[in-house]
């Protein structure tokens, strides 16, 4: 950060004085402890106002690295916990974010600008993987194949990894956190977390949560750590070879810099990168509910999920009515402060979002597009520094450049197609590959969109949005987006290391492929 850019501290009785005094009283309830930062220090900027409420200490290298060698000494002890008991813990941790939902939930709308619902929804989402995970604890569990062999028996089981090093995003400040740690702990593993720079009041606040059900059943705080700090702060983790598995949550751009680096040293890594999702709305589609379907993702978190809707791709007999209704819809969206009801668009992240948005639509006007709504920068009272928008809508003549890339913000760009082949060429090229959705009530469209021949998405979706997932499912992307599986289904088997063992209990010693040794 520049000097010219360093966001102002505000005076009690403003705005920004009632987030900081909601901020510190959040974290009071929940018992996470604010440490004093010194010189420098990581500013703790509200995207409510754009103000620094509070500066929280930032890691260095040596903390990095203490982090993780504490965690790799907790994990001798952790990894030999009966299953059954580390998901005591994280049961312990679901009924502590239960206890605490609101809490954390406020904090989540000050450090990430999500409206109360969707603070609150995520927040949900992550007891949800709890639960889940304390299912996981008593069923995880290895095969038996049949053996080629007379007397003997083919079998695999799954050992705990080691530290897994987590490094996640502004958007879901908490919930990507839990999806790792809840299903990390219950396989026997240790979890260093360097949260996005942008919210290390939630990180700070669910590490508490963790670290208190920790000591409660008499288990070292090393089993879950937090690392404060930006970039270098996850480079330093993405480097330490005692980081077994590296789950990484952000941009392309991100994902390519820490790809190699882990790969170079022997490492696991587990991507979940930007997404550029599309919907295809179909000729027989119900339009009253693509309508909702499509606001809710294309709007909803000021356009600021990895699942966001960014691409609508129309059938021509259809494209002028679902238009005509959605610019209704859009014109009459709530912006402002998210903690307000009725409140439906909060801020985006910072002035670069917004910056980024704007230049994005200028290129969108000059490949021939037209914005049809939206768009432009709203001012909300006492918040002169925050960053709020209209979403936008844009009918585009063909998938541009701008098209393809994605950008952080609620936009929408409106593609026409005739046939469902060029429907699917369309959606397919990009370089992208999250979720995706389509809209139809033809069964034949629909299979062919779920099939190999049709969306090249890790998340395809049948008259529904592209965001909101469940956490029973397993939560990812193809292609750029980096191909990482999280959350529910087996993604648990990243988290672990397979063994496959060859017992024989015969007084022969037969060898396999009938290979005669003598
Ligand atoms: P970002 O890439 O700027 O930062 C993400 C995290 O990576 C931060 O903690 C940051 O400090 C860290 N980081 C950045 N460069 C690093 C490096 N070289 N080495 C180690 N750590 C590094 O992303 P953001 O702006 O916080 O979040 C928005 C992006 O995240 C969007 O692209 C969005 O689509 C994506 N996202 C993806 C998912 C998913 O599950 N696929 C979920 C949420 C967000």
């Amino acid at each position: 950060m520049t000097t010219t850019d360093t966001p102002t501290t505000p005076a009690a009785g403003t705005l920004g004085g009632e987030l900081r005094d909601a901020a510190l009283a959040a974290l009071s309830r929940i018992g996470a402890e604010v440490p004093a930062a010194g010189d420098g220090g990581l500013p703790v900027v509200s995207p409510l106002t754009g103000e620094a409420l509070l500066t929280v200490p930032e890691a260095g290298r040596a903390e990095v690295d203490a982090a993780i060698s504490a965690a790799a000494e907790a994990f001798r002890t952790w990894r030999s916990v009966p299953g059954p008991v580390r998901g005591g813990v994280v049961r312990r941790l679901g009924e502590l974010l239960t206890e605490h939902k609101a809490d954390l939930a406020e904090l989540v709308t000050i450090e990430a600008g999500k409206i109360t619902s969707e603070a609150l929804g995520e927040v949900q989402e992550m007891i949800d993987v709890c639960d889940y995970a304390v299912g996981l604890s008593r069923s995880l569990g290895g095969r038996t194949m049949p053996s080629e062999r007379p007397g003997h028996r083919l079998m695999e089981q799954w050992h705990p990894l080691g530290v897994v090093g987590v490094v996640s995003a502004f958007n879901f400040p908490v919930a990507v956190w839990s999806w790792n740690t809840a299903v990390a702990l219950v396989c026997g593993d240790t979890v260093v977390w360097k949260p996005s720079e942008k919210t290390p009041l939630s990180a700070l606040a669910s590490n508490a949560l963790l670290r208190r059900a920790l000591v409660e059943a008499g288990f070292p705080e090393a089993v879950s750590t937090v690392v404060l700090g930006a970039r270098e702060a996850g480079e330093a983790l993405v480097a330490d070879r005692q980081v077994a598995l590296l789950s990484a949550t952000g941009s392309e751009r991100m994902g390519q810099q820490v790809a190699p680096v882990v790969a170079g040293r022997g490492g696991r890594y587990l991507l979940e990168l930007g997404g550029n999702n599309a919907a295809v709305v179909a000729p027989s589609a119900d339009l009253d509910l693509a309508v909702r379907g499509i606001v809710f993702a294309a709007a909803g978190t000021a356009g600021q999920r990895c699942t966001s809707l960014r691409r609508l791709i129309v059938h021509s007999s259809v494209v002028d009515d679902l238009v005509g209704r959605l610019r209704s819809v859009y014109a009459g969206l709530p912006v402002g402060d998210p903690r307000a009801d009725g409140t439906l668009v909060g801020p985006l992240t910072d002035a670069g979002a917004r910056a980024r948005m704007l230049a994005a639509l200028e290129e969108a006007r000059a490949d021939g597009g037209t914005v049809v709504v939206g768009g432009e920068a709203v001012d909300v009272d006492g918040a002169p520094g925050a960053a709020y928008v209209s979403p936008a809508l844009v009918r585009m003549p063909a998938q541009t450049d701008v098209v393809r890339r994605e950008t952080f913000a609620p936009i929408l760009y409106v593609l026409t197609y005739d046939t469902l082949e060029e429907a699917i060429e369309l959606h397919n090229d990009v370089p992208q590959g999250l979720s995706s959705a389509i809209f139809t009530l033809d069964v034949r469209e629909a299979e062919t969109f779920l099939s190999e021949v049709g969306s090249d998405c890790g998340i395809v979706n049948v008259n529904i949005g592209t965001s909101g997932a469940e956490i029973g499912g397993a939560f990812g992307g193809e292609k750029s987006t980096g191909g990482g599986r999280e959350s529910g289904s087996d993604s648990w088997k990243q988290y672990m290391r397979r063994v496959t063992n060859t017992v024989n209990y015969s007084t022969e010693l037969p060898l396999a492929q009938g290979v005669n040794f003598g």
